[in-house]
């Protein structure tokens, strides 16, 4: 195992002001942490995060990323917490350790094929960092160089896992080393058989070959320096995954491959670039179709390189790779590529005096990264407009939710299941109570808290972002409040059945069902509660025999004043006047609310009324059916203790309507002859019904009248006050809401 010094070493070598306290506290911290654990191998646990420093520092990676390696997996797998890392290593690191800790959760993952997009793009849209993506392929890379200690059983899904993102990832991170060696272990997992044939056949090939590799460095080199082009031309054979690849995409067999060589020339300018193709192109017969100027033209991910195939020494086909310097730092490492520890200009050595001019490259590289531009990446721009409106979230089992932007806990659990959702009463985000309206975000961990009593309210329609969750809470909906209805009817069913003395039991109602031509006793009730079957003729449908009492003349009320020191007006008088208790239900199926599903019986509010432009709710009185008030009346206070009896209600009418709404007001009126008369004008003037009256003496001087009116709506209740405050008569008018 790599001792402390030695890491530091390593990393001095490119970065001699490294922070050699903080790796030595880290190496410690890391090792202490993981203990005595142990990795499949049988090696202490500790060595693998030290491999992957180590690797890490193969990319000359910046103190915060070797750190952050050395800690990758200490919040999941030991007792270290963000916050203990925040406290020792400062907030940078805590934040790269903790997107390692997130990204993990990826491994718990189960592997669809169909997840891969979504995980290499939460991959993008989590690690905001991208030293996090950098320390995760070097993990993931180490857990490939190990993965014969993995259990067997496991083995093929780490290796089809790393083909179809970390592999990719790095490809897009320009990352080509990295992106190789992953490729061939995942490959040498996966198919074994392919892999060994082809790694055979390459090595016949060598021997067959002799020295030709080196052979053809050497002519080139040569001939390069000959037209004073000073290069250093390094060949290789193609990597056994890529030559594969080839023979699958062309279908061809090994024998027909031609170029399993590839050549770098490395010059010291562009302008050597292509002067150099130029030599290449006049000694050697250029291969038709193989040019490409990735120099004029970058790749994405800053990829820089002038390609050409030529046929070559012993007619080989021979590809060739020309450029700088900086450029083959760019190709081998990517975003990893010194830049950190160079000078924009490109001379090398140099240290970048800030590190927020290097973190700003890095985030600019990453942005690049996620706004894939050709199609030919791997994430093309269709896709990628999904990607930025998206956010991945886990369950707490690691189950990847892919939302909507702007999601809520709402959706979340409607995604995982409808019950989910139908009985969420509350969540926890990464571990802590949040409300279920709040915005999901990527990476986020959220734990659905249900409750079987739970009904979804009507307001998460509006809340929920996802059509799932709408409908869902639109189908509950509806569900609960059939239910209201079927409960309510029930009551209503109940009450005149016992007024009648029958008795209401199952299986009477059974008897009652098919002749009210409805499918089951629930049915019946809802229906009821909808007021569109009377008591009586379910009472009737139960019991054929039984005949309704007639109904007894309702007394009127007495004209005597009551002890409040109040008297009516009685009707026959030139005032119209509202009957104390009377029935003005034939009115009531007609009021225009929405917000109510179906036609539970609604009234206005006894005292006082309200009137189309007021703020109304509803208040459902089980047995009774829904109270509309305005926002104003007192007499909500009285079910502030009840929220489950407050319903969402607007008004619904109809601009032309002629309908009239019930409001009261407080009028007080000088004492004089036909005081009345002259309020009475003032309102019938403007257009209102006065529905009743009561009055008293309030002094000597002024009389205190409280008139139950009909009008349009609240413009026409206004303007019938500001003509009521016109008379001289009138001192004082004031609405009432009791
Ligand atoms: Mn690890």
């Amino acid at each position: 195992m790599m001792r402390q010094y030695e890491l530091v070493e390593r990393v001095r070598r490119y970065n001699p002001n490294t922070d050699e306290a903080l790796l030595d506290r880290a190496y410690v911290y890391a090792m202490k942490a993981h203990g005595s654990q142990l990795r499949a191998s049988g090696d202490p646990y500790f060595s693998h995060p030290l491999e992957v420093a180590a690797i890490l520092t193969d990319l000359k990676l910046d103190d915060a990323t070797i750190v952050a390696a050395l800690l990758h997996d200490t919040i999941e797998d030991t007792d270290a917490t963000k916050a203990e890392i925040e406290r020792l290593f400062g907030a940078q690191i805590a934040t790269l350790v903790e997107g390692l800790t997130k990204i993990k959760k990826l491994d718990l993952v189960s592997k669809q094929a169909k997840q891969a997009e979504n995980l290499r793009k939460l991959l993008l849209a989590i690690a905001d960092d991208v030293r996090v993506l950098l320390v995760k392929l070097a993990d993931r890379l180490h857990n490939m160089r190990t993965l014969k200690w993995v259990p067997p059983e496991k083995r093929d899904r780490v290796a089809q896992e790393t083909l179809d993102i970390y592999a990719p990832l790095a490809a897009r991170m320009g990352m080509q080393e990295m992106r190789e060696e992953l490729e061939d272990l995942a490959f040498r997992q996966l198919s074994p058989e392919a892999y060994d044939s082809i790694t055979t056949r390459v090595s016949e090939l060598r021997q067959h070959n002799g020295p030709l590799v080196q052979e053809i460095e050497r002519e080139l080199t040569e001939e390069l320096e000959r037209r004073g082009i000073h290069a250093e031309v390094k060949g290789r054979e193609k990597r056994t995954f890529s030559i594969w690849g080839k023979m699958e995409r062309k279908a061809i067999g090994f024998e027909q491959l031609s170029d399993l060589y590839g050549f770098r020339v490395i010059v010291d300018s562009v302008e050597d670039c292509y002067r150099a193709l130029g030599v290449v192109h006049t000694k050697w017969a250029i291969v038709p179709g193989r040019f490409k100027d990735y120099i004029s033209t970058p790749k994405p991910n800053d990829y820089r390189s002038v390609h050409t195939t030529v046929v070559g020494p012993r007619r080989q086909r021979v590809e060739l790779q020309i450029r700088t310097r900086d450029m083959d730092e760019i190709a081998e490492y990517g975003i990893a590529a010194h830049a950190l520890y160079k000078d924009p200009s490109g001379a090398p050595g140099v240290m970048l005096s800030s590190e927020t001019r290097a973190y700003a490259w890095l985030r600019k590289t990453i942005e690049n990264l996620s706004q894939g531009l050709s199609p030919e990446e791997f994430l093309e721009h269709t896709k990628l407009e999904l990607f930025h409106d998206q956010v991945f979230c886990f369950t707490p089992k690691g189950r990847l939710i892919a939302l909507p932007r702007k999601a809520t806990p709402i959706d979340f659990a409607y995604a995982v299941h409808t019950d989910v959702g139908n009985t969420a009463v509350g969540c926890k985000i990464n571990g802590t109570i949040a409300p279920l309206v709040s915005e999901l975000k990527n990476g986020d961990e959220v734990e659905i808290i249900t409750s079987k009593a739970q009904t979804p309210p009507g307001a998460w329609e509006t809340i929920a972002v996802t059509g799932k969750a709408r409908a869902a809470v639109r189908r509950a909906t509806r569900a609960a409040v059939r239910a209201q209805y079927s409960g309510l009817g029930r009551k209503i069913a109940e009450r005149a059945f016992a007024k009648a003395g029958k008795a209401l039991s199952d299986e009477e109602m059974a008897r009652a069902v098919p002749r009210l031509a409805r499918a089951a006793a629930d049915d019946v009730f809802a229906a009821v509660g909808r007021g569109e079957i009377k008591t009586d003729d379910l009472i009737r449908a139960a019991y054929p025999e039984w005949v309704p009492p007639r109904l007894e003349d309702r007394a009127l009320g007495a004209a005597a004043a009551n002890a409040e020191g109040w008297f009516e007006l009685r009707r026959g008088h030139n005032l119209k006047f509202k009957i104390p208790g009377g029935a003005t239900d034939e009115r009531l199926d007609a009021i225009p609310i929405r917000g109510i599903n179906g036609d539970l019986p609604v009234r206005f509010a006894p005292d006082g009324g309200a009137v189309p432009g007021d703020r109304i709710v509803g208040i459902l009185t089980p047995g009774e059916g829904i109270t509309i008030y305005p926002i104003q009346s007192q007499s909500l206070q009285g079910f502030e203790d009840a929220p489950e009896r407050w319903l969402d209600v607007r008004w619904d009418v109809d601009e032309l309507s002629e309908a009239r709404f019930p409001a009261r007001l407080a009028v007080t009126a000088r004492n004089e002859p036909g005081s009345l008369a002259q309020v009475a004008s003032a309102i019938g003037d403007r257009g209102g019904n006065i529905e009743g009256l009561q009055m008293r003496t309030r002094s000597a001087d002024f009389t205190e009248m409280m008139i139950d009116i009909e009008v349009f709506d609240l413009r026409h209740l206004n303007g019938i006050m500001s003509g009521l405050k016109d008379r001289d008569v009138v001192s004082n008018v004031e609405r009432v809401n009791d």
